[in-house]
């Protein structure tokens, strides 16, 4: 395994396991396989209803806590002051653990402002270890960072090779804020394990499609979070640490990048304003 190195001087795994449009059960038995296959970073999300699941595999596993890295996520609905504190706890409760390895808020929307002063509170008391936030476009980073006491050091957003996030990412970088990628395989978008030009580049090492994308993300130094809820893929998306790809690989890779999102646009008001309009109106 690589590690990233964060600002605030704690570490986390280059590649860990994420559980999104899992249902619960499901999750306890992928997680399971996942901690039995390797992984050691697992990635969950209020939002994703399956935090019981991840706590109670962790619990079975014989893993020691402190060998998983263990990332969650603040819905939006949970923002506001108190009201964020108060959801950490309760996923504490459901993930059964005392602390959170890494939290993040999961989207810039609503009152992100509150929510990160009570992710700064549950860090203060040890609740959280590192702090961070998730798809956050580059002026809310940095709305966000400038008026808070305590920085975000990673940034969750969807990268792949069909959207590579250069701009954010130096960005990024330039903040000093570790950029994690999530959606690695862009979840099969543009016939993604078909792809020709990663098929090929594979081929010459003895790889798959998905492991020369890992491979690639891994290499920009962004950390990447690969599903699957099939054991054999699980073993296959973590075995990406035996190779390495040349410069001209890399820059043959580069050129797949279309600069746009291919499953949820976070700068697409018509899209994005009917959606939060549901999501208030399920309040
Ligand atoms: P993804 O990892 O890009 O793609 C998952 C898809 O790829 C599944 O359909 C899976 O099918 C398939 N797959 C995986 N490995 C494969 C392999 N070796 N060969 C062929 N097919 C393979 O999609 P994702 O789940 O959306 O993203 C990964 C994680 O990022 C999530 O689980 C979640 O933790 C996080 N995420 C975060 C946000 C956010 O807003 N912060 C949004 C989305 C996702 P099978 O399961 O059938 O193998």
């Amino acid at each position: 395994m690589e590690y990233a190195k964060l600002s605030d001087g704690n570490q986390m795994p280059m590649l860990g396991y994420g559980v999104f449009q899992i249902d619960d059960a499901t999750t306890e038995r992928c997680v399971t396989d996942a901690l039995e296959v390797g992984y050691r970073l697992i990635d969950t999300a209020q939002a994703y209803g399956n935090e019981r699941g991840v706590g109670a595999a962790m619990a079975a596993s014989g893993v020691k806590r402190e060998d998983i890295f263990l990332v969650d996520k603040v819905w939006i609905t949970n923002y506001g002051d108190g009201k964020t504190y108060d959801s950490i706890k309760r996923s504490l409760e459901l993930l059964g653990t005392d602390y959170i390895d890494l939290m993040l808020l999961h989207q810039a929307y609503n009152d992100y402002h509150a929510a990160w002063r009570d992710v700064i509170r549950a860090h203060k008391e040890g609740l959280v270890r590192s702090i961070g936030v998730s798809n956050f476009d580059p002026v809310r980073l940095a709305d966000l960072n400038a008026f808070a006491e305590e920085p975000a050091v990673v940034n969750q957003v969807e990268t792949h090779v069909f959207w590579q996030q250069k701009p954010a990412h130096e960005n990024m970088v330039n903040l000093g804020v570790q950029h994690m990628s999530w959606g690695p395989f862009a979840e099969g978008a543009n016939n993604f394990f078909k792809n020709p030009l990663l098929a090929q580049i594979g081929e010459a090492h003895g790889k798959g499609v998905g492991q020369v994308a890992l491979r690639y993300l891994i290499d920009m130094g962004v950390v990447v979070i690969p599903k699957s809820t099939h054991k054999e893929r699980m073993a296959e998306n973590l075995d990406v640490f035996d190779f390495q790809l040349t410069d001209d690989e890399r820059t043959q890779i580069a050129t797949l990048d279309g600069g746009r999102s291919l499953i949820f646009d976070h700068s697409n008001p018509s899209f994005i304003g009917p959606w939060l309009k549901s999501v208030a109106e399920s309040l």
